[in-house]
């Protein structure tokens, strides 16, 4: 497959555009390697025009289920069949492993094999109104859905908006990070030969700072699915509410990991890493506040401390690798700004923060301990590999350091306590809550935030109704 180099409009390759271009550099060389065509509002306006024509003929919308399903199965194969390419695109493009990547494609084409699937099972429901009659509701797509997505998890995060909303008959404008378009451009050549019609799928790859507000606030745009940092979520909700405009957020996080004295400590501290430093810690869901019990923290520190260091950083397309470089210059910036905080807060750097000798925005991964649990370092999203441990004496302090965050995304705990697990899973603030483990994704599940870390769900069937509106019929009978 080739890498893309053009933005995808009205079923076809568009290879320049207003916008400009931008530049993808390499974040395990620091080179440019690649450009591609940047959309301005021209081409907003063009894609939000025939994404609207062609939700109004029906050629999409009004389509079976069958029809939709068959088409998104197809799409679901190719990406399948391109995997391979699509992954190394990937790594190259944001600086992740290669097997992490894999994985991502694979999930991405599984999203549209479940909405494919999920669309014949979603309907509206039989309501017994008194007065007799007959009532129905009906579930009917939205519109035209921009979907605007970040540079973390490109090729799943395209996925999870694209799938259900076009499962539901949605036409779609797909903006991706301007550091990570390739793999959301590739979508568009793949879904035309998959049988999408023409112009029900737009994907513009351009700056948030010159289209994201005219895209927002654009009268053609009915539903804005988003996933991205919390202050650009707030700034797309008030902007959405001139017009009442639908708004779904899947936002920042600074999640928990709580391990009781009573759990499997090793196992918790050996998992620990990767669910913070996945990703080189450019995860929503990370596991960057660790809260541990007393009477375990020193066994558990330095367990995790070793777990750490012998993680393999490295190059991105490499086998082994299971960190790689952070995604841009600025991003480093940020984790090691962060570090020379928590520094001068008291805060103990136990291992990590180094750049390696080398080319690329590598940094070793970071825990820090002795830092109060309001310091900036301990209290915001760092979005680097940079973890903070936090002791507790009692299940009351836990729940009160897990939950004093304004986030409320992912969180994992620990513990052999069936009662206390019950009993936790409702008092800690988190959408997604995994015991003994540090999983947050379950394509059947539903996966977002509490507080501000969003609203609405992506994932499991519960994302059909964020593209859809809930229409009611009452039909009189004599
Ligand atoms: P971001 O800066 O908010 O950008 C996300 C997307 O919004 C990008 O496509 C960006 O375009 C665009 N954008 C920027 N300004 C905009 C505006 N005014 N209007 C509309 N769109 C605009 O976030 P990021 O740095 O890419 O991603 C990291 C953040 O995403 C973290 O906070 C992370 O926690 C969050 N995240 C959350 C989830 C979740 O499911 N909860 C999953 C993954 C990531 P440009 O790239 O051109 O600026």
């Amino acid at each position: 497959m080739q890498i893309p180099d053009a933005l995808w409009l009205a079923g076809q390759a568009r290879s320049s555009a207003s916008g400009g271009w931008l530049e993808l550099i390499d974040p395990s060389t620091e080179e440019v390697w690649h450009r591609v065509p940047a959309a301005g509002t021209a081409e907003v306006d063009e894609a939000a025009a025939l994404a609207d024509e062609t939700f109004r003929n029906g050629v999409w919308s009004a389509a079976s289920p069958y029809q939709r399903a068959t088409v998104l199965f197809r799409l679901a194969a190719l990406l399948r069949e391109h995997s391979e390419d699509l992954a190394r695109m990937e790594a190259r493009n944001v600086g992740k492993p290669i097997a992490d990547a894999r994985d991502e494609v694979l999930g991405a084409a599984k999203a549209f094999e479940y909405y494919a699937g999920g669309i014949s099972r979603f309907g509206g429901e039989t309501i017994p109104v008194s007065g007799g009659g007959f009532d129905f509701t009906l579930r009917v797509p939205i519109g035209v859905v921009a979907a605007i997505v970040p540079w973390n998890f490109p090729c799943p995060m395209a996925a999870w908006k694209c799938a259900p909303a076009l499962a539901t008959g949605n036409s779609v404008i797909l903006k991706p990070a301007s550091l990570t378009p390739l793999t959301a451009l590739a979508l568009g050549p793949l879904a035309e030969e998959a049988g999408l019609p023409a112009g029900v799928l737009q994907i513009l790859a351009g700056r948030g700072s010159a289209i994201g507000d005219y895209l927002v606030q654009h009268p053609l745009v009915r539903k804005i699915a988003f996933t991205g940092e919390t202050a650009t979520g707030a700034r797309i909700l008030s902007l959405a509410a001139a017009d009442i405009k639908r708004v779904s957020l899947e936002l920042g996080g600074k999640s928990p990991n709580v391990i009781f004295a009573d759990a499997d400590v090793e196992t918790a501290a050996a998992r620990a890493p990767l669910a913070v430093f996945g990703n080189t810690g450019q995860d929503c869901c990370a596991r960057s506040r660790v809260i541990v019990e007393a009477s375990v923290y020193d066994r558990f520190l330095d367990a995790f401390v070793a777990a750490t260091e012998a993680l393999v950083l490295g190059e991105p397309l490499d086998e082994a690798t299971q960190v790689g470089p952070l995604v841009s210059a600025g991003q480093r910036a940020t984790s090691e700004d962060y570090l020379a905080l928590a520094r001068s807060e008291c805060g103990r750097v136990v291992c990590g923060g180094e750049r390696l000798r080398r080319k690329g925005w590598f940094l070793t991964p970071a825990i820090v301990d002795g830092l109060p649990s309001d310091s900036r370092v301990a209290q915001e999203e760092i979005f680097g590999p940079v973890a903070c441990v936090l002791p507790f004496g009692t299940e009351d302090e836990a729940v009160a350091l897990a939950n004093g965050v304004r986030y409320g995304l992912s969180g994992s705990l620990w513990t052999r306590d069936l009662d206390r697990a019950l009993r936790l899973s409702r008092r800690l603030e988190c959408g997604v809550l995994s015991v003994n483990t540090n999983s947050s994704v379950h394509l059947e599940a539903p996966f977002g935030g509490l507080k501000q870390s969003g609203m609405g769900r992506d994932l499991g069937m519960e994302a059909l109704r964020l593209y859809t509106e809930v229409r009611n019929i009452y039909v009189a009978s004599a």
